[in-house]
């Protein structure tokens, strides 16, 4: 075992992760295989990274983070929203039954299909889309998860969270540049809020990117 992983997750305990099962899941899923070459000796770090597309693979603290806020048990279907470079889906499916992923660059979803292959992750749905809409094909969710940043409350996601009990977690702006993690329980139509952490993510956008050809 990498000694640096042993580093990472010890650092994420003291950042105030309890949670075994989630430190566990990020123990047995590496992610340097979801990094780009050159930033392979950052592949343990605390840290964001950039991707492909301008984007990023959200800090280590960032994913424990809003997957312990998920409260997820191992019979939930999860959605997601933002795939990115797979990571958090590849941690999301060590703890649910089935993830739901949607991105909208294939050239991602794509990368990130071939690493969950890889790691003979099996529990995965992806779907090239805007995540905005969700999944209603597959809706209600359990859970939901939100990997950019919306800039209002997703009421259109929320609408595909399971009435008695769902839980979304999504980064929410605050100004231009600042969000926070709130958590949305649903029951019935009763929503409740809980906002938890800062966070900068990438912006949430509309519509499938379009992508030059390669
Ligand atoms: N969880 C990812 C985070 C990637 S960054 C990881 O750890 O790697 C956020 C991702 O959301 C980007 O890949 C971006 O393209 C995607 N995204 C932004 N708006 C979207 C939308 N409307 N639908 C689907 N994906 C979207």
């Amino acid at each position: 075992m990498d000694t640096r992983v042993i580093q990472l997750l010890m650092e994420l305990r003291k950042q105030g992760i309890g949670d075994t099962r989630v430190l566990a899941a990020m123990e047995r899923v590496p992610r340097e295989q979801f990094v780009a070459e050159q930033f392979l000796k950052h592949a343990y770090d605390n840290i964001a990274l950039p991707i492909t597309q301008g984007q990023t693979i959200s800090q280590p603290y960032v994913v424990a983070y809003m997957t312990e806020a998920l409260k997820l048990t191992d019979r939930m279907k999860v959605l997601e929203i933002g795939t990115g470079s797979g990571y958090q889906t590849a941690v999301l499916a060590r703890l649910s039954r089935r993830v739901y992923t949607i991105e909208r660059y294939r050239s991602l979803l794509t990368t990130a299909e071939k690493r969950l292959n890889e790691l003979k992750i099996t529990n995965v749905v992806t779907k090239l889309g805007d995540g905005n809409k969700g999944w209603i094909e597959q809706a209600p969710f359990d859970r939901i998860l939100v990997t950019a940043a919306a800039d209002t409350r997703p009421d259109g996601l929320i609408a595909q969270l399971s009435p008695n009990g769902g839980i979304m977690v999504a980064p929410v702006a605050v100004n231009t540049t600042e969000q926070d993690v709130i958590r949305y329980t649903r029951e019935g139509d009763d929503i409740r809020e809980e906002r938890l952490l800062p966070v900068r993510f990438v912006p949430l956008l509309p519509g499938i990117a379009r992508e030059a050809a390669t």
